[in-house]
């Protein structure tokens, strides 16, 4: 866990694709997209940086057995990573578990931080119908 700067492991071309059409037919999911703000943010950051904020975040947030404020733990706005998460329904372990399978209960491990990471930043990089600089409109 010490080479945050790379590629996240745990996510295959082939099942973001499948994560990404499931995703789309979401249309509480389908809707977030970056605002300028958030955009002129992730773009100043650059991905490196966002990955770090995403390992920070699962890690404190989502990660320990019983996550404090379970289901309401991650702002709807206020960074480019919750947005993502939202997004990705990668959001709280009720999520992670609807959506990824992952059981809530305990701690999560290192293997399914690094995927809810890969699945951001791949969201972050490609997000379902759309580019990250496209605001919209
Ligand atoms: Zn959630």
């Amino acid at each position: 866990m010490s080479d945050h700067d790379a590629q996240p492991p745990g996510l295959t071309r082939e099942a973001w694709d499948d994560l990404r059409a499931r995703l789309a037919r979401s249309r509480f999911r389908s809707r977030f997209r970056l605002n300028e703000r958030d955009a002129a943010y992730a773009a100043n950051q650059g991905i490196p940086t966002l990955c770090t904020h995403a390992y920070e975040f699962v890690g404190a947030r989502l990660a320990p057995a019983i996550p404090k404020n379970d289901g309401r733990q991650t702002p709807m706005r206020g960074h480019p990573v919750f947005v993502a998460q939202h997004a990705t329904a990668t959001c709280c372990r009720g999520c992670l578990h609807k959506w990824h399978r992952i059981p809530a209960g305990r701690p999560l491990s290192d293997d399914e931080v690094g995927y809810a990471v890969a699945v951001i930043m791949a969201w972050l990089g490609a997000p379902p119908g759309g580019d990250p600089s496209d605001t919209g409109d």
